[in-house]
């Protein structure tokens, strides 16, 4: 079966010379895949005999809302969609003054073991395609009913771990006869996976790196995040600079405060140390309670805010969205997986 949402106009153009139809309809049916259509009959400009021949060789399976919380507060809505598998994965919809985000998962799971993410405790399930990431944001534009202008990859999963699905859904919202969501109004956030970072850099994309930092000192980096044992924070800093030096783009450091940590004077003075000469924004956020984790959200935030800012880094406190629903990554998804696990059946 032919896995058409994650193809390029181009791809599915191929595809359809192969099936003898003309090369245009390739355009037709990426226009009417990017507009979310759930079926084939939808497609009222494909000629009746291209329809069935579709059916034939494709299957047009969009993710089912298995459960959604809207917030009271700010209207953040968040989905835990059922893919075609049984697996789960999450996604986000903001709305912020620069426009409607939407936050996509790029795996099910994750394999990356970061002590305070909720994501990451029963491990990776397996890589999201890139129509499946793709249809996440299709999905949630069309139940939310509004446009969406700007996507993060900081959902489950780590995006550098799926790095060519990852790229392949960056081409595919690029598209003019897609989204047409630009570079600049995408982010993708990473834990540190080096190679991916350099491979990133020589593509030279206009999108926004953030790195999930959360320490400048490798003891405690590698406590909170394995991959720090493999690619250490020095690497890291190398990389980054080399990233920046490559693309010109200015790296976003995420850096979730945690009580008697990460939160102590002298790490905000080595953070502000390691980032000296590198143009470089970094977003404190608070961290969010996992049930399972033992960690507490740090009592310093303006205190450690106030210290990188004395040395020059500009730090901003991330305003938090959807307080009053599981909007921190992978807690929807692990609470599905709890219930479950609880009834003793496969769902999610
Ligand atoms: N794997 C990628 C993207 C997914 S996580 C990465 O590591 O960057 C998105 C962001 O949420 C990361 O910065 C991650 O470190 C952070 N995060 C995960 N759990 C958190 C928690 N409990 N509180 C605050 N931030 C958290």
């Amino acid at each position: 079966m032919l896995d058409l949402k994650s193809m390029t106009p181009e791809e599915l153009s191929e595809a359809l010379l192969g099936m003898g139809e003309p090369a245009f309809r390739g355009k037709q049916l990426f226009q009417w895949l990017h507009r979310g259509a759930k079926s084939f009959d939808e497609m009222t400009n494909l000629p009746k005999g291209l329809r069935e021949k579709l059916r034939e060789n494709a299957v047009l399976s969009p993710p089912r809302v298995a459960r959604k919380q809207v917030s009271k507060l700010d209207g953040t809505v968040k989905y835990l969609w059922e893919l075609p598998d049984g697996n789960c994965v999450e996604s986000v919809f903001m709305r912020y003054r620069h426009g409607n985000t939407v936050c996509v998962s790029s795996q099910a799971g994750c394999r990356m073991g970061c002590a305070f993410c909720a994501s990451t405790i029963a491990g990776k399930a397996r890589d999201l395609t890139a129509g499946e990431i793709l249809d996440q944001v299709l999905f949630t534009a069309l139940d939310v009913g509004d446009a969406v202008s700007n996507i993060v990859l900081m959902g489950i999963g780590e995006p550098l771990d799926n790095f060519d699905a990852v790229l392949k859904f960056l081409d595919l919202v690029n598209r003019p006869d897609g989204l047409n969501i630009g570079m600049r109004h995408i982010s993708l956030s990473t834990c540190g996976l080096i190679p991916g970072i350099r491979r990133l850099a020589d593509l030279r994309l206009q999108l926004t790196l953030s790195v999930s930092l959360h320490a400048p000192d490798n003891e405690t980096r590698s406590r909170l995040m394995p991959v720090n044992r493999a690619y250490d924070v020095e690497a890291l800093f190398t990389a980054c600079y080399d990233y920046f030096q490559r693309t010109g783009r200015r790296i976003s450091f995420e850096y979730a405060l945690i009580d008697g940590v990460n939160d102590h004077d002298w790490q905000a003075e080595r953070l502000a140390e390691r980032l000296h000469g590198m143009p470089a924004h970094v977003n404190l956020i608070p961290l969010n309670r996992v049930t399972e984790r033992n960690l507490r959200p740090s009592r310093r935030m303006g205190e450690f805010q106030a210290l990188l800012e004395r040395r020059g880094v500009t730090a901003t406190v991330r305003r938090s969205l959807g307080g009053d629903i599981d909007a921190s990554c992978g807690q929807l998804r692990r609470r599905a997986l709890q219930l479950s696990d609880k009834r003793g059946d496969a769902e999610c």
